[in-house]
């Protein structure tokens, strides 16, 4: 009896790990694909915040990831920006940022952005928007981790008119 409950409880736990290196296994798959002039499929219907849900049993802390709209940049004139974050004190965070261009329609990888930090990162890309009084979609696409949690992406659209 004891065995059999001590059997059934190896396999519930196998199947929780086996599902969180699942998760893990296709968040951390795409990167490659965003450096590429490919369509960020993966990112496709990603919130602008999204949680980071604890991996193990911690109390007390919420973690997120946050990706704001693109934007005609202050410090790079001419340039579209974007920035993202990740919060998750008190662990070690990273967040890498994308920012894309629609283009003859496709998205074309402008620049990327990476950052890492203790509780709070962030990190910005920015890139040529165009002609002045042009109009443009873009998209700023972000990948959040932090110790003890599953990955999470985010991604904001804009339309910008160049400055
Ligand atoms: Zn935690």
């Amino acid at each position: 009896m004891r065995s059999t409950s001590r059997r059934a409880a190896a396999l519930i736990a196998g199947a929780a790990i086996t599902s969180t290196l699942l998760a893990q296994s296709v968040a951390a798959g795409p990167p490659r694909d965003e450096q590429s002039t490919a369509r960020p499929a993966i990112a496709v219907g990603a919130p602008k915040v999204a949680g980071l849900p604890s991996t193990t049993r911690h109390a007390g802390h919420t973690c997120f990831g946050q990706t704001d709209n693109p934007h005609n940049s202050r410090h790079f004139p001419g340039d579209v920006s974007v920035s993202s974050r990740t919060v998750c004190p008190p662990h070690a965070v990273t967040v890498t940022v994308w920012l894309y261009k629609r283009v003859n329609g496709s998205w074309r990888l402008l620049d990327t952005g990476r950052n890492s930090g203790v509780g709070r990162t962030q990190a910005n890309a920015h890139g040529r928007c165009g002609r002045r009084g042009t109009t443009h979609r873009f998209r700023g696409i972000g990948y959040h981790t932090a110790t003890g949690h599953v990955p999470a992406w985010t991604r904001n659209a804009r339309t910008v008119t160049c400055r």
